[in-house]
């Protein structure tokens, strides 16, 4: 008798999936010809969505809705900031929609977006685009497989469709 594969912790996982909001707007997608390939356990994709993969089987297909507290999280207040110009750095050019990178005090990586300029207010945003939002999924179940050593250590998966690098 085969083993039946199914996602857990270790499995590096071939996913067909559609993601919308809940006006039904589609905001992400993977389809057949190029699915989404993960880590399963490696915190690659939000914790709701991976708890609902959890035990998954090749083919099957399920609809896994996630809250915001187990996807992006909720809108945090606190992350909308009011700048002025003279506290970035003079070679950019500040618009609606540029990116910038910042340390927390206890050291997080933090993405912050311009999201309006006035005058000499930048009126910055650092919570993720789809936080504060329920996040439906339709998923499919293409390939399961053991991750390798090495992909369980840096924490993705590798391969044609994984993460590629150079080590
Ligand atoms: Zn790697």
């Amino acid at each position: 008798m085969a083993v039946v594969e199914v996602i857990r912790d270790k499995k590096v996982v071939d996913l067909v999936f559609t993601l919308k909001g809940v006006d039904g707007t589609i905001l992400d997608q993977a389809e057949k010809d190029d699915p989404f390939v993960y880590l399963h356990g490696a915190e690659q994709v939000v914790p709701g969505l991976e708890a609902g993969l959890t035990g998954m089987k090749v083919g099957e297909k399920k609809q896994i809705i996630v809250p915001a507290a187990e996807g992006y999280g909720e809108v945090d207040s606190r992350l909308k900031v009011v700048a002025t110009r003279s506290q970035f750095p003079k070679d950019v050019d500040l618009e609606v929609g540029v990116q910038f990178e910042t340390e927390t005090p206890d050291g997080d990586e933090l993405v912050f977006t311009v999201c309006a300029i006035e005058g000499d207010k930048v009126h910055v945003d650092g919570n993720h685009p789809l936080a504060g939002q329920t996040l439906h999924f339709d998923v499919e179940v293409v390939q399961i497989r053991e991750a390798t050593h090495e992909e369980w250590e840096h924490g993705h998966a590798h391969g044609p469709e994984g993460h590629e690098h150079l080590h």
